[in-house]
């Protein structure tokens, strides 16, 4: 079981920030940006790569719910990163998908 897992159990807590029947959002707790929230799938993907046709419709969600929080955090017009980090060279850490937001200062491109 991944710490995610846990948050969408409530056995972690959590700063939540939005939740509907499929998808959970929260702070992320080491945060890279003033705003740094991870979005996730209730139901447990490991990751981009893992996923199928299937879950279309449920990866759309994902990309519109951190759109709107995005908005909802005004965070919309100055600009934002959605990422999604997918095994070793990617950087991920936690292996159920999720997207991060970040947002709040410039960030810098290409990445590291
Ligand atoms: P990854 O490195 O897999 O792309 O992203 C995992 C993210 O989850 C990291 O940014 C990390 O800080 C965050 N994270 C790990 N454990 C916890 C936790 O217990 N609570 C919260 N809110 N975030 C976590």
């Amino acid at each position: 079981m991944t710490i995610f897992q846990k948050i969408i159990s409530r056995e972690t807590p959590a700063d939540i920030v939005y939740e509907d029947d499929e998808i959970l959002a929260f702070r992320d707790i080491a945060p890279q940006a003033p705003t740094h929230i991870v979005i996730i799938p209730k139901t447990q993907i490991r990751s981009v790569a893992a996923a199928g046709p299937k879950d279309a419709v449920l990866l759309g969600r994902l990309m519109l719910v951190a759109a709107e929080i995005a908005r909802d955090l005004g965070i919309d017009e100055s600009g934002y990163r959605l990422v999604t980090n997918i095994n070793r060279h990617g950087g991920q850490s936690v292996m159920h998908l999720h997207i991060h937001l970040l947002g709040g200062r410039q960030l810098s491109w290409p990445p590291g």
